[in-house]
C-alpha cells in the first residue's frame, strides 16, 4: 500500500472516517464513509474544511424548519439522539445557510 494511502487513512480514522477508495492528491474525489456507515465522495480539501459527514449534518443536527425565500430567514433545529438541544432563525443569503 502506497504510503500514502497509510497516511490518509490514520487521518481520516482519527476523525472517525474510513476511506474507501483510493486516495490520490487533495482534489480527486476519495470515498469516504462515517460511524453511522453514510458513504459518500468528496475531496480531501473540501473534507478538511468541515470534517463532518454532510449526510449526518443535513438528517441529523440541523434540521430546516421553514424557509422564507422573501426575507431569507429559515428556522433551524439542533436535534441529537432525538432530543430537541436548541432552536431559533438563521439569516442567510441566497441558497448558503450556514
Ligand atoms: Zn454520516
Amino acid at each position: 500500500m502506497a504510503l500514502a494511502q497509510q497516511v490518509k487513512i490514520k487521518e481520516l480514522s482519527e476523525y472517525g472516517f474510513k476511506l474507501l477508495s483510493s486516495y490520490k492528491n487533495l482534489d480527486t474525489e476519495i470515498k469516504l464513509s462515517c460511524k453511522n456507515n453514510h458513504e459518500f465522495t468528496i475531496t480531501l480539501k473540501e473534507f478538511r474544511k468541515s470534517l463532518k459527514c454532510p449526510i449526518c449534518k443535513q438528517t441529523e443536527s440541523h434540521k430546516t424548519l421553514a424557509l422564507d425565500n422573501a426575507t431569507n430567514i429559515t428556522g433551524y433545529a439542533i436535534i441529537q439522539d432525538g432530543k430537541l438541544l436548541d432552536y431559533g432563525l438563521i439569516k442567510s443569503k441566497g441558497n448558503k445557510l450556514f
